[in-house]
């Protein structure tokens, strides 16, 4: 039989960057904590998710610099790559990050439980498979998202999705990505970067569907140009082996050989066998725990932060998140998170930076819009000669002369975001951009040179 012994303020069912985030602030705030992780410290973001991926995407880009070095005077530019060092490198950044985030919670005073938790009633947790009771004044349940391969189709056991993608032991010589989203743009433009060939099977009319619809297009026209085959208007119906090699079959009937099938194709939030029915956490229609604007759950004293509340699944989201339940229920601060204007990054080749209101969503919302858009060939492609344009797209609320929204692609699309955000966020009119003095030469500068708008959109009659 088992025995409540422990007591804690706060237990936080995984540590990832939601969890982390809201037990360290919560320690600091004299509360006694407990967090469980049943895999390893960091969660997705970490260990198998924005960190490693980026590791990856800048091993990728190499190959373009490579290859730009000619036109600028360098030779012998064709070095040779090895995957296996590139992912033992990789795995021994994550294990650092991975322990310093487990000494930060240390030094924190934050206890760390290696074991699955659940609910065990409103009021407590159950560790796993120990059975041992730890008795919470409030629960933070922290358990992200984990990917999900779909409906079952023949040959299913032979997809990978992201995680095993992070950790092949060789570099595949043909890669086919299904999805149109984030993770599957991110990794075709890896496995292309890196010199697979890839095929991109989306079921939609274009990728990055709820993307501005010029940054759809860019995109796929670049992944196109850098060799990637993107095939829209089918899914991936069957994957049939022979050996170590496969063919999918697509709903369009076209057949596609590949050395690996990864499908990357959403992340459902993990709530499954959390105990969650048991003490009556409701789920919303999206599939996440519901909350409301501060983290609570419908169980009193229960709370749920990042992915698995299926809000904006985005790392810096979860962790605002987490510091907010802690300011709110720690600190005495009652904090909502603000989720106006997220800028985000795709870490495509090349990348994509949006925030704010894309054209189609601002002509929707405020009806009249000005649109200042500018595609060009960037300086570096003078020299490189290389086939690539760069889209800078400014969305403005004809009336107010508000800036709604900003779309790049291009490089350094993701640096460049993060600043335009803090004007967008704060209301900045598309004359606080003109008043701004460029940085010359760069790309960016074009974001407050645009003088005419490329389109004029209105309610009524033309102009
Ligand atoms: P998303 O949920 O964003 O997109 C899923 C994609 O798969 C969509 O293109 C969707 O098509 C398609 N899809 C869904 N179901 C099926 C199906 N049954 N058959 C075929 N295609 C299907 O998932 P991701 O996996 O790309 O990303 C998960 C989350 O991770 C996102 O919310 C994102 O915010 C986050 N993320 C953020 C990153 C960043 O900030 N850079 C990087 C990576 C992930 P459709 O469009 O038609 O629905």
């Amino acid at each position: 039989m088992t025995t409540t012994e422990r007591r804690v303020d706060l237990f936080v069912i995984g540590a990832g960057s939601g969890g982390v985030r809201a037990a360290r602030i919560a320690a600091g705030y004299g509360a006694r904590v407990m967090v469980a992780e049943e895999y390893r410290v960091g969660g997705t973001c970490v260990i198998r998710g924005c960190v490693p991926k980026k590791l990856l995407v800048y091993a990728a880009r190499f190959r373009e610099a490579f290859e730009d070095a000619v036109g600028f005077g360098w030779s012998d530019t064709a070095p040779t790559f090895d995957w296996a060092s590139l992912i033992a490198s990789k795995d021994r950044e994550i294990a650092r990050l991975e322990a310093a985030y487990k000494s930060t919670l240390g030094k924190a005073g934050v206890e760390i439980v290696a074991s699955r938790a659940v609910l065990h009633d409103d009021k407590t947790v159950r560790l796993e498979p120990s059975g041992e009771l730890i008795r919470a004044e409030h629960i933070l349940i922290a358990t992200g998202a984990t990917p999900s391969l779909g409906p079952s189709i023949p040959g299913i056991e032979h997809v990978i999705s992201s995680n095993e993608a992070l950790a092949l032991d060789h570099l595949p010589a043909r890669v086919l990505v299904q999805g149109g989203s984030y993770i599957a743009v991110e990794f075709a433009s890896i496995f292309s970067g890196l010199g697979s060939q890839v095929s991109l099977v989306y079921r939609g009319e274009n990728i990055l569907r709820g993307f501005d619809d010029d940054v759809r297009q860019q995109l796929r026209m670049e992944l196109e140009k850098r060799g990637i085959k993107v095939i829209t208007g089918a899914t991936v119906t069957a994957v049939e082996p022979h050996g170590k090699h496969y063919t999918a079959h697509l709903s369009c009937d076209m057949q596609v050989g590949a050395d690996a099938v990864m499908f990357a194709i959403g992340r459902p939030p993990n709530v499954r066998g959390l105990g969650l029915e048991t003490v009556g956490v409701k789920i919303a229609p999206n599939g996440g725990i519901a909350v409301d604007d501060f983290s609570r759950t419908s169980v009193p004293g229960i709370y749920a932060v990042g992915d698995v509340t299926n809000r904006i699944n985005l790392t810096p989201v979860a962790i605002r998140e987490g510091h907010a339940f802690a300011d709110t229920v720690f600190g005495g601060k009652p904090t909502k998170v603000d989720y106006r204007c997220v800028p985000t990054a795709v870490f495509s080749e090349p990348e994509v930076g949006t925030v704010g209101l894309g054209e189609a969503q601002a002509i929707e919302e405020v009806g009249d819009v000005d649109v200042y858009k500018t595609s060009f060939r960037p300086m570096k492609a003078t020299l490189s000669g290389r086939d690539t344009t760069v889209l800078l797209k400014l969305v403005v609320d004809a009336a107010s002369q508000r800036v709604l929204g900003c779309h790049i692609v291009g490089e350094g699309a993701g640096e460049m975001i993060q600043l335009v955000g803090i004007a967008v966020r704060m209301g900045a009119t598309k004359a606080d951009f003109d008043a701004t003095m460029a940085v010359h030469p760069t790309a960016a500068e074009e974001l407050v040179t645009m003088r005419q708008p490329t389109l004029r959109h209105r309610r009524k009659a033309a102009e």
